[in-house]
């Protein structure tokens, strides 16, 4: 259906005004026509109809035909507005194209085509030209939301790193804390030990048999409790960085053999056999050798502790010239697959039960891991529930440690470049990869 448009012509002379109106109907324009004689006639139709087209005499007297675009624009009516100006007022209609006018006429040469034609012309400019201020105001609106939503988003950002910061706050006290009562409570901890053993010496008196196995129970305790508090000490110095390794030569065949001897009592008491086999051509090495010591009695202690029968064997080789390898391997209780992960995170144990049959912190495997970590070494532990544990860790003969080791833990070697550890081992051990298993550090890598 052809679209009926509303027109208004706006002439001071009538004749003007049906000539318009004949050419437009000639045209065949489909039209609701209106008619004003001034501009203020014109401006009411204007206010109170949504007009399609506005025909307007170019030389309306007093200026008016300029009052009247003025006004339209302060009053923010939009209209397609064509000028209709006799030869000699071309200029005129210029100056009204440049005020705000959508196109113009010269009325001697005025015929339906050329009528239809700019009609036509303007309706279309005129409503892409809507078109184009809608889509520019949407466009304004979603700048202005997106705009909005960064402020919101930087405004979150800001909240968590603020929140980080606490956090880190936080865990800094934590370990602060740690360092502080463990560090503190060592003192009163080596006088109970010391006095213990004192006491325990013939030279400052017999004591009775249940006096002695007092005092003995008293010494066991001691060392026990100070063997957790160096525990929790080495963890919080790790959390903030300050644990140093402290490298030099020295016979690992030594640390291993001399290691296995001060476990043997307690394997021995368990009746459990331990076994060592140190196969290397060279067994010098540069390395921290109370840090080893400390990851072997840590690796023996758990092997004796979580084993009930059979044994525990305890391997040296070489890997290459510059790598070995030391394997720790029990027929205890095992690790099932999913605990795999937890066990190496700190306070992580796979009992966590109140009455739990196996005492520890939880912190020595997390404590191993890092000080591993802090030699370019790897930990693999491939076990089986019931069947037992093999603990194996890779180290090269010749550790290298940053300027600041202790300091700034990302600026060592960690290991492998893709951070996955795994074995090559096949059942009955399950292979285990470390790959992005956090102990709790945040500075360091896995
Ligand atoms: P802790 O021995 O003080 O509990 P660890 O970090 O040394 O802490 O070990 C964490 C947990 O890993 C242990 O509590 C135990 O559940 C498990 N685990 C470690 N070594 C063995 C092992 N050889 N056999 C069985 N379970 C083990």
């Amino acid at each position: 259906m052809k679209e009926t448009l509303k027109i208004l012509v706006v002439d001071d002379d009538e004749v003007d005004r049906m000539a318009v109106s004949l050419v437009l109907k000639n045209a065949g324009v489909c039209m609701e026509l209106s008619e004003a004689s001034d501009h203020n006639h014109a401006l009411s139709a204007l206010e109170n109809t949504n007009f399609d087209c506005v025909f307007l005499d170019s030389s309306l007297p007093n200026q008016d035909s300029f009052t009247l675009i003025h006004k339209l624009h302060s009053l923010k009516i939009r209209v397609p507005l064509v000028i209709l100006a006799a030869q000699e007022e071309k200029q005129i209609a210029v100056e009204l194209l440049q005020a705000g006018a959508t196109d113009y006429l010269i009325k001697s040469q005025l015929n339906s085509d050329i009528l239809a034609h700019t009609l036509r012309n303007a309706i279309r400019l005129y409503r892409a030209e809507i078109k184009a201020d809608l889509a520019y105001q949407q466009l304004k609106e979603s700048s202005e939301k997106l705009i909005q939503k960064n402020q919101e988003l930087e405004k979150q950002r800001q909240q968590i790193q603020l929140q980080n910061l606490k956090l880190l706050e936080a865990s800094q006290l934590k370990s602060q804390f740690l360092a502080t009562i463990s560090h503190e409570l060592r003192t009163p901890m080596n006088a109970i030990i010391g006095f213990s053993q004192i006491l325990l010496r013939p030279k400052f008196g017999q004591l009775s048999h249940q006096q002695g196995d007092m005092v003995e129970r008293i010494l066991n305790n001691g060392k026990h409790l100070l063997m957790l508090l160096n525990e929790v000490l080495d963890f919080s110095k790790l959390e903030a960085g300050k644990l140093e390794i402290k490298p030099e030569i020295f016979d690992l065949s030594k640390i291993v053999n001399n290691t296995v001897a001060e476990i043997r009592s307690l394997a021995e008491a368990k009746n459990l056999s331990l076994l060592v086999e140190i196969n290397l051509e060279n067994t010098l090495v540069f390395n921290d050798p109370v840090r080893i010591r400390q990851i072997l009695i840590n690796l023996l202690s758990n092997a004796v502790k979580f084993t009930e029968y059979g044994g525990i064997r305890v391997e040296v080789a070489e890997i290459s010239q510059n790598q070995l390898a030391i394997t720790i391997q029990d027929t205890g209780i095992g690790i099932s697959h999913q605990d795999f992960k937890h066990i190496f995170e700190a306070f992580q144990q796979v009992d966590q039960g109140i009455s739990r049959k196996y005492p520890g912190t939880g912190l020595g495997l997390a404590i191993i891991n890092s000080l591993l970590q802090m030699m370019g070494g790897k930990v693999f532990l491939e076990s089986q529930l019931g069947v037992g544990s093999v603990f194996k860790i890779e180290l090269p003969r010749q550790i290298t440690t940053s300027p600041h080791n202790g300091d700034n833990y990302s600026s060592l070697n960690l290991g492998s470049d893709d951070g996955f550890y795994y074995s090559h081992q096949n059942p009955p051990y399950l292979p285990f990869e470390f790959n992005k298993v956090s102990l709790g550090y945040p500075h360091l890598r896995l």
